[in-house]
């Protein structure tokens, strides 16, 4: 199944870098990050925080590595201060953005109506969503992370609903008790969780293309086994993404 499988690799860098060193670190490593994406065949996408995007968007232009954005707007522009718009992720060269991030879902207390509107903005302005979806560790404890997942997934429905071209989305499925936790839940149990989301939106695989990501503490040795969850096509990596090294290791053990 895997075989013909595009796969693909986020770096989630939170903000883990200053400007400075996000600066440095794709200095250091662009040319290395091509390498790495030719000689394994992983879409590599780069989400670094909303100040280094413009300068690490040139830096990339030179390499076919993609770019993508933490977060955007709900609205199209006007007086919302701090905030960044989808059309100004489109024009400094991102083509993917994360939307639904757990710790932005807590910070800004984020409705489904605010990540409709997020995921309409996008879709304007021809950006994919990274579109995470997760359940908290009671939810797991208390065996009801399927409901959550489905709950979660309706606002991205109602707008695929609505969309007559066809789009590309990744879901990135990501347990909060696992983000930056070291805890990852066994392959059994992510599969289930994976199936879930298939089956939800096994309606809109017709016009729509889903790219399926794992996310959660995935290291070099774990992304190993997790590689095996047949239905991921890759993974959304945060602390670890931070690392070329690591980051090289988790890219390379998706092949085969
Ligand atoms: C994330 O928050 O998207 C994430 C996957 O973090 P980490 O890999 O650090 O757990």
């Amino acid at each position: 199944m895997k075989q013909n499988v595009q796969r693909f690799v986020v770096a989630n860098w939170k903000m883990y870098f200053s400007h400075a060193q996000a600066l440095n670190w794709i200095e250091k490593n662009s040319k290395m990050l091509q390498e790495l994406q030719n000689e394994s065949n992983v879409s590599i996408i780069v989400c670094p925080s909303a100040d280094s995007l413009s300068y690490i968007a040139h830096k990339l232009k030179q390499t076919t590595i993609m770019l993508g954005s933490q977060n955007c707007s709900a609205h199209e522009n006007g007086a919302y201060t701090g905030q960044i718009a989808a059309q100004s992720l489109s024009e400094i060269g991102c083509k993917w953005c994360i939307i639904g991030h757990s710790e932005v879902r807590t910070a800004c207390d984020e409705t489904d109506l605010v990540l409709q509107s997020k995921i309409e903005r996008l879709f304007e302005h021809h950006l994919s969503p990274i579109f995470c979806v997760g359940e908290k560790q009671e939810e797991y404890q208390h065996k009801t992370a399927q409901k959550k997942l489905k709950e979660q997934l309706a606002p991205l429905q109602r707008v695929l609903e609505r969309q007559h071209q066809s789009k590309t989305v990744a879901i990135a499925y990501e347990p909060l008790w696992s983000i930056g936790t070291g805890k990852v839940a066994s392959n059994d149990y992510l599969q289930e969780l994976f199936g879930i989301i298939e089956q939800s939106m096994e309606p809109y695989q017709k016009q729509h293309s889903f790219v399926l990501l794992y996310g959660g503490s995935v290291d070099e040795i774990n992304a190993v086994r997790l590689w095996q969850i047949p239905q991921i096509a890759g993974f959304l990596v945060g602390k670890a993404s931070t690392d070329f090294q690591l980051l090289k290791k988790i890219v390379l053990s998706t092949r085969g």
